[in-house]
């Protein structure tokens, strides 16, 4: 038995765009391109509402709520990276504050 191959796997996460005035996130769906034990090269991702193969029939429903868990399974900071960058910030301004005590000229 052919089995069909996983050509990528890409995670759902955001990309952080750094611009002059703060930060764009763009969130980019996790997504599988595989391809079928008949050479057809699909694209799934979690919220694909077509799961099988439009040639041959193939089902990849179980890879389809497979990617769809990961993403509903993702850690707080790929989820919300802003506020770990917040965080940092609020970090770093601790540090100017020690380093620069109120009333010092
Ligand atoms: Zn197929």
């Amino acid at each position: 038995m052919k089995m069909s191959r996983i050509i990528e796997r890409i995670q759902a996460h955001y990309d952080t765009l750094e611009v002059p005035f703060g930060r764009i996130y763009h969130w980019h769906q996790g997504h599988v391109i595989l391809e079928c034990d008949c050479g057809e090269i699909l694209t799934l991702s979690g919220t694909s509402a077509k799961t099988t193969c439009w040639r041959c029939g193939a089902a990849y429903g179980t890879l389809v709520n497979d990617i769809h868990y990961r993403e509903e399974h993702l850690g707080d900071e790929e989820v919300h990276p802003w506020d770990y960058d917040l965080q940092s910030q609020e970090a770093q301004h601790l540090r100017d504050e020690a380093a620069y005590p109120e009333g010092s000229p």
